[in-house]
């Protein structure tokens, strides 16, 4: 047993040598299991909270072989008793059932003494009337509009993260995530970079929403999972932007599929959805200055890694499913 886990539960951040017992929740998930290779890699060790949801046990098939990781079938909705050091709460329903798993993972981190780091999002900023989005900017959401269900919920989830850390000292962190892409990401969940990279591979038209000039930023998963582990180790509470501040329209995006998949793919305007964001794109100032961080992979260099794996996933299912 490790001497380090039962101190508390709390271990000083500053010994980094030390082996941490770290909580992921929504560990096999896209951005959960990348997170989880990086913290496996340092040393530590990692316990996945995961239900399975959207999250795949294939994501973290590496580790299963090892010692270093344990992974639990369970809904975060439900409480649950755990020794750990830190905890990564990524898992995220999109339901108001969002704020009860957030609100059980900070009771687990003030009964333990871990430090708790909320995975937010840029939705908070809603459809932004200031550009770019600073974390000074308290947003303009639509509570009873179609999207309300997540931006609320992630808002309500930085709202208790703060009320513990005032109220009970509890350490936390906080990361507004922007639109991250890369490999492992769900084929089929409807984002834009998936839909694009999944249609030109099957040689189907990109469907592109609206007139296709509304932007988005988009980032490449290592850049966020350093910029989360550096929050995590570093001394502020945030919220801190995780972005890539490369700003592209839908056609803009649309392009760079088709220069890096296949120059003939159609495009094919739908409708647009209900109260869809005009633009986004984060102001990283704070990220910079405070974490050290910036974005290091552009989206003409991330792509293709990402389109690799979606090969084999869309090609090896599809065999899969005829043999
Ligand atoms: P994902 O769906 O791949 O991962 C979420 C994981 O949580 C999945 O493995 C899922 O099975 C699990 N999960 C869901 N509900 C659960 C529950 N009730 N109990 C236990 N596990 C549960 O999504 P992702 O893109 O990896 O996102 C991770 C986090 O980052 C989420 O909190 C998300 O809101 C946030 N985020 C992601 C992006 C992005 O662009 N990917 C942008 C902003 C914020
Ligand atoms: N909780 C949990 N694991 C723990 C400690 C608490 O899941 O190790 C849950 C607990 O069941 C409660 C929530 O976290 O639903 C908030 O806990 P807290 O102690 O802050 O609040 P209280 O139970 O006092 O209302
Ligand atoms: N979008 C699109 N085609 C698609 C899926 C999405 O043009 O097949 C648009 C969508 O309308 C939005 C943008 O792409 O303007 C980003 O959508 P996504 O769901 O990926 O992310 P979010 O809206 O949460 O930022």
């Amino acid at each position: 047993m490790d001497k380090y886990i039962n101190a508390g539960g709390r271990v000083p951040l500053g010994l980094k040598s030390k082996r941490l017992r770290v909580l992921v929740t929504g560990g096999a998930g896209f951005v959960g299991s990348h997170l989880v290779d990086r913290l496996i890699a340092r040393g530590d060790s990692v316990i996945v909270v995961d239900n399975f949801f959207t999250g795949r046990k294939e994501n973290l098939v590496q580790h299963f072989s090892g010692h270093r990781m344990e992974l639990i079938r369970h809904d975060v909705v439900e409480p649950i008793l755990l020794e750990v050091d830190q905890i990564y709460h990524l898992a995220c329903p999109a339901s108001p059932t969002n704020v009860m798993g957030t609100l059980n993972m900070l009771g687990l981190a003030k009964r333990v003494g871990a430090r708790f780091l909320l995975t937010s999002t840029s939705e908070v900023y809603g459809d932004p009337l200031e550009h770019p989005q600073t974390e000074t900017y308290w947003g303009n959401v639509n509570p009873i509009g179609v999207r309300s269900c997540y931006d609320e919920g992630k808002r309500t989830a930085e709202t208790l993260t703060m009320d513990y850390h005032r109220g009970l000292n509890l350490e936390v962190r906080i990361a507004r995530i922007f639109n991250t892409y890369g490999p492992r990401m769900c084929t089929d969940d409807g984002r834009v970079v998936s839909n694009f990279v999944a249609q030109a591979l099957r040689k189907e038209p990109l469907t592109v929403y609206g007139d296709g000039k509304q932007t988005r930023s988009f980032q490449y998963v290592s850049d966020l999972v350093e910029g989360l582990m550096r929050l995590m180790e570093g001394e502020h509470v945030g919220p801190f932007n995780l972005g890539n501040p490369g700003e592209f329209t839908m056609l803009e995006l649309a392009k760079v599929v088709q220069d890096t998949i296949d120059p003939n793919a159609k495009i094919e305007f739908r409708p647009n959805t209900e109260d869809d964001p005009h633009k986004r794109k984060p102001d990283i100032s704070r990220a910079k200055e405070l974490l050290g961080w910036e974005p290091t992979v552009s989206l003409r260099e991330g792509l293709p890694r990402m389109v690799n794996d979606f090969r084999q996933r869309i090609f090896g299912d599809e065999k899969e499913t005829v043999g």
